[in-house]
């Protein structure tokens, strides 16, 4: 990549507008705009990370490292240096990339019974919270000319990991959650894998307190009204999600499902520990078995016992 070239994706690309897309928040101001922080490449307990958002640069104080966002990238994700170009230049453009794709997967979610159908077995059956999740359905077939259409080249949409190799949909047959920079897609089929992200982080806790495992967990309790509803992707919390989660004092009520083995009921204690060692207040909630009778239908308890998501 020539000096030019490279100098324009930093310009595209401020620090502080791609340490913000990955969680990071300033603790305080200091003078000439500059700002302080945890810093995101180690644990760090108090503010040592110095961001000049003017010149886009960083400094730790705690492991001495600094640089501009190429450096940031290569740190924060443990590549090297063209790695690190390659990521920056998908994640620039990958916004406005997934904005089309929910979109089109969203117009397809009604012109589909099975998903519609599959919804409804999982417990998601209003239309507000379908809205509100932009849920949408990957029938398979059609994102690809969609997306060429709108000028996208097959190679962007293979690097963002929305095309198989062979050229595919990789999320055929499957519901779609948008997520912040991320897609989550569900399979209907039991013989696929049941589960499927875009290939990077897992990102976007929601910013309230009643912490779930999974999506369909936070849609079934959405719907019933709760709408401080918080979802961990997964029975352990990566550390900005820890640190999102602990950055108020709060009351999280724990409610993972039960498992057959226990793991999910082990999980949710070991976080309980960690959580109150923060100054969390926690509670644990037990959800109910799952009725077999539809007469005991519970609708604000997950329907399903044993698939998280
Ligand atoms: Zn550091």
């Amino acid at each position: 990549m020539s000096r030019q070239a490279l100098d324009e994706l930093k310009q595209q690309i401020p620090l502080l507008n791609y340490l913000q897309a990955h969680n990071w928040q300033p603790a305080r101001r200091l003078s000439r705009g500059r700002l302080m922080g945890l810093c995101p490449l180690h644990e760090d307990h108090k503010p040592s990370f110095l961001v000049d958002p003017h010149k886009s640069l960083f400094y730790c104080y705690g492991c001495g490292r600094g640089g501009d966002v190429i450096r940031f990238a290569e740190l924060y994700h443990q590549v090297k240096f063209p790695d690190a170009l390659a990521l920056l230049q998908q994640w620039r453009g990958l916004p406005s990339l997934l904005h089309e794709v929910a979109g089109f997967y969203r117009m397809q979610l009604h012109r589909h019974s099975e998903a519609i159908a599959y919804l409804d077995q999982r417990g998601v059956r209003t239309p507000e919270v379908i809205e509100h999740m932009r849920v949408g359905y990957a029938p398979g077939g059609c994102l690809r000319g969609w997306l060429r259409q709108l000028g996208y080249p097959l190679q962007a949409l293979r690097q963002a990991g929305l095309v198989t190799g062979a050229g595919y949909d990789a999320y055929t047959h499957r519901i779609v959650f948008p997520l912040e920079g991320n897609l989550y897609g569900r399979s209907l089929s039991a013989t696929a894998p049941p589960h499927r992200f875009l290939p990077g982080a897992k990102r976007g806790l929601y910013p309230e307190v009643i912490l779930v495992e999974g999506l369909f967990d936070y849609a079934v309790l959405w719907q019933a009204g709760f709408h401080n509803v918080t979802c961990s992707m997964g029975n352990h919390l990566n550390a900005h999600q820890y640190r999102q989660l602990c950055d108020l004092p709060r009351t999280v009520y724990l409610a993972f499902d039960a498992d057959t083995n226990g793991s999910g009921q082990q999980a949710a204690q070991s976080l309980a520990c960690r959580l109150r060692e923060q100054g969390m207040n926690v509670r644990r909630v037990s959800l109910p078995d799952r009725q077999r009778s539809a007469g005991q239908r519970l609708p604000a308890a997950p329907p399903y016992r044993h698939a998280h998501w």
